[in-house]
């Protein structure tokens, strides 16, 4: 029997049609330029059913509201279907699949994330691919969890990060192997796949706007000058730091703003600002002091992934002690 697969679009380059203003998504468009793929409707291919949603986004406008639209619509559909295939804009692509796969709890089929950098309207679209491949990868099953396919590669959705602007190969996940390399075959690594245990049915978890930030250090931060957004209302920081977790500290200015914002009961994330390695709180001294002033070690997490952590945490209605606790451990493969 054949697999169904349900192709969910949300918007993004894939879909998009020249408009006076540039490409846009245009509801129905997608359709059309589906039913001239071919092998859309080969034996080889699995049965599948395109769902729309409303309003089609360049994901550079995708909020928490979409990413609950998004996990609702498979929530809703999830028996109805083998697997998923989004169809995404590449421009917040990784942070969605690393929302979904905190929000899809106990999720059993594949979701693979996909889109194009050039439509399908147009000739060379890399959408053509992208989309044929991560149907197949839906329908094999063994992926079964929110991944990312995009040019050759099928990638943990909660590793990846988006790396070239206009590259054919857009994304990459630089702390974790690709799931599968799709070359004449695809070819699963299957040590990489290995997952949690799946405990129940498929519950989908609360997902609020939470007031959080991301604060890049650069040579020369002035700290006082976030003083005053560091207050009880914001609940939590990804800090994205030098290396291994270093913060520029000679003027002193960082340690007491970390220590009040622990006291205010925000949780302050530290990420590395390499793409490659994971954060060390206390490997140099200059990290050391972030640890002792309460903040919690992001080790090899994409800044992606924490800042839709930290949603999903919050969200859950954890206290700031329990958040904390839950950003170093690993839920589902986002960290080593
Ligand atoms: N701006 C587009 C988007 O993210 C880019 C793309 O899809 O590649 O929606």
């Amino acid at each position: 029997m054949k697999k169904r697969i349900c192709i969910l679009y949300t918007g993004g380059t894939i879909g998009m049609v020249p408009t006076k203003r540039g490409y846009a998504p245009q509801p129905g468009g997608l359709a059309k330029y589906l039913n001239m793929i071919p092998d859309l409707t080969s034996a080889d291919a699995p049965d599948w059913e395109l769902v729309e949603m409303d309003p089609l986004l360049d994901s550079s406008d995708i909020t928490v509201r979409e990413w609950r639209a998004i996990g609702q619509e498979i929530f809703d559909l999830y028996d109805r279907f083998d697997g998923f295939v989004v169809l995404h804009g590449t421009d917040t692509m990784a942070y969605t699949a690393s929302a979904l796969s905190f929000m899809l709890e106990n999720l059993a089929k594949p979701v693979v994330l996909t889109g194009s950098q050039i439509p399908l309207c147009r000739i060379r679209s890399d959408g053509r691919d992208n989309l044929i491949t991560s149907l197949l990868i839906a329908a094999d099953g063994r992926a079964a969890e929110v991944c990312l396919y995009f040019g050759g590669k099928l990638l943990r959705g909660n590793r990846a990060v988006k790396t070239s602007a206009d590259g054919l190969q857009a994304f990459s996940s630089p702390n974790y192997p690709p799931l599968a390399l799709a070359g004449v075959n695809i070819r699963y690594d299957t040590a990489a796949l290995v997952r949690p245990a799946v405990t129940g049915p498929l519950t989908l978890a609360p997902m609020h706007t939470v007031p959080i930030a991301v604060l890049k250090v650069f040579p020369g931060i002035q700290f006082q000058l976030f003083e005053s957004i560091v207050t009880e209302k914001l609940q939590g920081i990804v800090l994205e730091a030098f290396g291994a977790g270093n913060i520029p500290n000679s003027d002193g200015a960082l340690l007491p703003l970390i220590e009040k914002a622990w006291r205010s009961g925000t949780v302050l994330t530290v990420c590395s600002q390499c793409t490659y390695g994971e954060v060390s709180l206390g490997a140099y001294a200059a990290s050391s002091s972030l640890k002792a002033a309460g903040a919690v070690s992001g080790r090899d997490m994409t800044t992606e992934a924490a800042v839709a952590k930290l949603y999903y945490l919050f969200s859950k209605g954890l206290s700031p002690a329990q958040v904390k606790a839950a950003m170093e451990q690993n839920l589902r493969g986002e960290l080593s």
